[in-house]
């Protein structure tokens, strides 16, 4: 029986999972590692990297040859058709983009690429460079199946919430061939759906954004998607200094009002959606923007403070999250009020 990976371990936290029932998979994908687990289905992993690859054929931003790689090169005012899933995730960040003011936004991709990190070369631009990147933002017209960009060089980056979707389609399909139990990660986008056998709940591990390889924190979840924004897992560094890949549209440079942003909602897309726009929002903005729109989801952020890391958390958390022992000097909990 081949042990659980590390990644696993960490996530539910038990020390080896014997149960033979169980089918445990891992493999790359858009440009990070998937993983999973899955009870009494051994054709789990399978199904899932068809998924995740045919939702990277349809959503990837890292190529010209997937269908929103065409709709970036497409010329200003060419009407393109596109797909229900391109739709879905367009008109879900357009929806996060309304709520939370800009801070999420479908079109950040030249910001991405003046910063380097198409090409992982970071480069400092100028203010005059950002401000030619900043007017190309929200350039295009969504018109229910269609997308006529208003300027050529307008390209959509669906890296903040793509994931998520891929999640999605992904726990679907496995909920179609009778699959009950399990969780499935893409990159830190997860599902957990059901409990592990003989429980009633996952376990759930929270990173510790300044040390990645530890849990700062456990919450117990069942049937929710669970995404985390933080700058320290991808970066480029411009000398010495590391920016994160998350940018604020407000200013054209990456965000730094938070160290993570985790998101627990029903859906994988508004989990990985959402997440990426309270990272950008930084504290205030975000509990905010949770007051005002999301009273469904629970959320956990991270903010450093002078002394103690600070971590705060949405009032329905309160009582299911537990700050492991070794952090508990070092970090702060509090729940806000709704
Ligand atoms: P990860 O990709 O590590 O899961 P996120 O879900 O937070 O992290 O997404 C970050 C990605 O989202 C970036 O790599 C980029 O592709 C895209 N992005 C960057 N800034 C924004 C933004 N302000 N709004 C929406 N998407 C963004
Ligand atoms: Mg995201």
């Amino acid at each position: 029986m081949k042990k659980a990976s590390i990644l696993l371990l960490l996530l539910i936290g038990c020390t080896e999972v014997v149960d033979p029932e169980i089918c445990e998979f891992e493999f790359e994908t858009m440009g990070t590692v998937a993983g999973g687990i899955a009870y009494s289905y051994p054709d789990a992993g399978k199904l899932v990297e068809a998924t995740f690859d045919s939702v990277n054929t349809t959503l990837s931003s890292w190529t010209d040859d997937s269908e929103l790689g065409a709709l970036n090169l497409a010329s200003a005012d060419q009407t393109i058709i596109i797909s229900s899933w391109l739709n879905t995730c367009l008109t879900v960040s357009e929806e996060i983009h309304r709520n939370s003011g800009g801070a999420f936004d479908p079109t950040a991709g030249p910001l991405m690429r003046l910063w380097g990190f198409y090409r992982r070369q970071g480069h400092l631009p100028s203010e005059t460079e950002i401000d030619s990147c900043l007017a190309l933002l929200g350039g295009y017209l969504h018109n229910q199946n269609s997308v006529t960009k208003t300027h050529a060089e307008t390209k959509f980056d669906f890296g903040g919430i793509a994931k998520g979707f891929a999640v999605d389609r992904a726990v679907a399909n496995l909920k179609a061939e009778g699959v009950k139990n399990g969780l499935i990660d893409l990159g830190g986008n997860i599902y957990f759906l059901g409990s592990p056998k003989g429980r009633d709940f996952w376990s759930v591990g929270i990173k510790d954004p300044l040390n990645k390889n530890q849990i700062v924190a456990r919450v117990e979840i069942s049937n929710k998607a669970v995404a985390t924004s933080g700058a320290y897992e991808r970066f480029v560094e411009i000398d010495g200094v590391r920016y994160g890949h998350i940018m604020n549209p407000a200013t054209g440079k990456p965000a730094t009002g938070l160290l993570s942003a985790t998101v627990i909602a029903d859906s994988g897309i508004i989990a990985d959606g959402l997440s990426t726009a309270l990272f950008v929002l930084g504290p205030e903005k975000a509990i905010e923007l949770l007051k005002n729109h999301y009273p469904d989801v629970e959320a956990i952020l991270i903010v450093q403070d002078k002394e103690k890391a600070r971590i705060s958390v949405t009032p329905g958390l309160r009582g299911n999250i537990e700050l492991l022992e070794e952090y508990r000097d070092r970090y702060l909990i509090s729940s806000f009020s709704r």
